[in-house]
Formats: C-alpha cells, structure tokens, sequence
C-alpha cells in the first residue's frame, strides 16, 4: 500500500515551486490543474483496477490525479511531463510512490506508449487541451497492449468523439475512434472544477480498444481516405464528394448496394456504411493495381 498522508497539500506545492506564478506558468501546455481528490479519484474510477496493469500518466502538472492514481496500487505509474517546473514539484512524490512512480520527462507527442513497457497499459490523463486529439489521434494508430484509456478532453471535443450519425458533432474523430474503440462520456467538469479555471466545459471519456482481425485493421487507412473525403466537403452530398474516389458508376452500383442514396450528407451514414465504403474502395484500388 502506497502511503501518501505525509504529502504536502497540492496548494501548497503549487505555491512551493511557483507553478502558477507568471515566470512558470505556461498556458501553451495547458495547464489546467485539478485539486480536489474527490474529482481525481472519481477519474481512476472510471479505469478500474489497476493492479494488473502498468498506468501511463500524459502531464501530472502538481500530482494531483497522480496521487489519485497511486492510491490505487498500479503495478508501475509512468508520468510523461513536458514542464521542468512541474518535474521538479514531483519529486516528493516520487519518494513516497516507494518506486511505483516514473517521471518521464519528455514531450508527449513524441513518445510511442507501448514501447514505455511490456505490461498491459491504461492511460489516465487529464490531457492539455491544446494537444488533446493529436495525442488521441497518435495512440489510435498503435493501441497495442493498451486495455483502456481513461481521458479528460474540453466538452466539444468528447462530443466528436462519441458522437453518434445524424448529430452536428458526427465525423472523422468519431468514426476512426469508434471503428478502434469502445467509447463513453462518463461525466462533465465545470471549468471551475480547475485552476486556472479554463473558458469551457470537459469530459471525462473512457475508450476501450476493440479486439480488431487483421482484415479489420488493413481497412483503417481506407475508413481514412473516405472519410476525409466525405467530411472535408460535409455540406456537399455524398455523390459530389465520393465521386473523386469512387468514378460516377462505381459509386451509384455501391451506393445501391448499401440502400445509401446520392443525395445524403456525410453525417447521415452510418460506421458500418462508412465501412463498407472502405472496404469497397480498398478492393477498386486493388484492382488497378
Ligand atoms: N494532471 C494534472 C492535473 O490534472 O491537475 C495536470 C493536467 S494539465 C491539464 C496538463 C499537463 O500536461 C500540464 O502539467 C502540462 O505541463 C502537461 N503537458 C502539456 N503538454 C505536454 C506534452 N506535450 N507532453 C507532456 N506533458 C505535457
């Protein structure tokens, strides 16, 4: 059992190593901290047990949701932190872990997860705003022995990546994380939950990578030339959008085929439509080759 009643409270780190003041405090990272245990642990809730797993932390900032995290006796905790400042605040807690805590000083976006370790891995992470879906977007093309991902993202962008055809908020992010992964909003934070407190709302998302064949993965790079396709013109119908792939009479005969018409608006098609598409686009590229 990881003791950590000796810590110092987190306000009190904060103000220790400035880690609000002006000279330190970096908005580019976004720095939004959470202080109060009772939001933390509710975060490592969502992920479960993680005795039998190896946790990576993105940006532990004071050590708040870390400290959270640790409470739950993980097998190891990784804390990738890109901030010096943020580093230097941990160190006491990296005494008390009694090694269970790793602090990785490194910039997120730069470092493959599964080659962190040969543990099963679940990721928890109040992530910074500003690279938020580029870091989901990086661990969706490698979810290798990653059993969950348990991630706090500004409202809007949970919304995309749960959201469901017919809705304004459906597109890219949803489809390519859908067809990878199950996924849930499990509850909101006000912005007042944090300090600074930020202009929006959040969410916590839980993502649960789906057992995918090999066929299933070879569609990936498919499911994302369609859906660029249809999403990057998402006003236009799908037969002005498509057609570039497609040619004019391949698209109707498959269009027919997945009882989808002409004149329907990205947003209208379903993941299985958006998949069939793939795979069928997949087989014309195949047959030029
Ligand atoms: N986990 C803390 C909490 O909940 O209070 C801090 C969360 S704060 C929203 C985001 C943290 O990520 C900051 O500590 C920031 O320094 C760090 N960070 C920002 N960009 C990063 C990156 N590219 N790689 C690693 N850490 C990053």
């Amino acid at each position: 059992m990881i003791a950590l009643d000796s810590l110092p409270p987190l306000t009190k780190v904060i103000k220790d190593f400035g880690l609000l003041t002006q000279k330190t405090f970096s908005k580019s990272l976004g720095q939004n901290f959470l202080l109060d245990p009772g939001i933390t642990d509710r975060i490592v809730q969502v992920a479960g047990d993680l005795k039998e797993c190896d946790v990576i932390e993105i940006g532990p900032g004071p050590g708040g949701l870390t400290r959270s995290i640790l409470k739950q006796n993980p097998h190891h905790l990784y804390a990738l932190e890109k901030d010096p400042s943020c580093i230097a605040a941990l160190q006491s807690l990296i005494t008390a872990s009694q090694g269970h805590l790793s602090l990785v000083e490194r910039d997120a976006l730069k470092v493959s997860l599964s080659d962190m370790t040969q543990y099963p891995i679940k990721v928890i992470a109040n992530l910074p705003y500003n690279v938020g879906t580029l870091l989901l977007l990086k661990w969706l093309k490698n979810l290798e022995r990653i059993q969950t991902l348990t991630l706090m993202f500004q409202k809007e962008v949970a919304l995309r990546i749960t959201a469901q055809p017919g809705t304004p908020d459906y597109g890219r992010l949803s489809i390519l994380t859908q067809y990878l992964c199950h996924t849930e909003r499990i509850f909101d934070l006000p912005p007042k939950a944090f300090i600074p407190a930020p202009k929006v709302f959040s969410s916590v998302v839980h993502l649960q990578p789906k057992p995918l064949s090999l066929k299933e993965k070879t569609l990936i790079p498919w499911l994302e030339k369609v859906t660029a396709a249809a999403f990057n013109q998402r006003r236009k119908m799908i037969r002005v959008s498509l057609k570039p792939l497609f040619g004019e009479e391949n698209l109707q005969e498959i269009l027919d085929k997945l009882h989808l018409h002409s004149t329907q608006r990205p947003e209208t098609l379903t993941l299985k439509d958006y998949c069939a598409l793939a795979a069928f686009y997949h087989n014309l590229e195949l047959s030029k080759a």
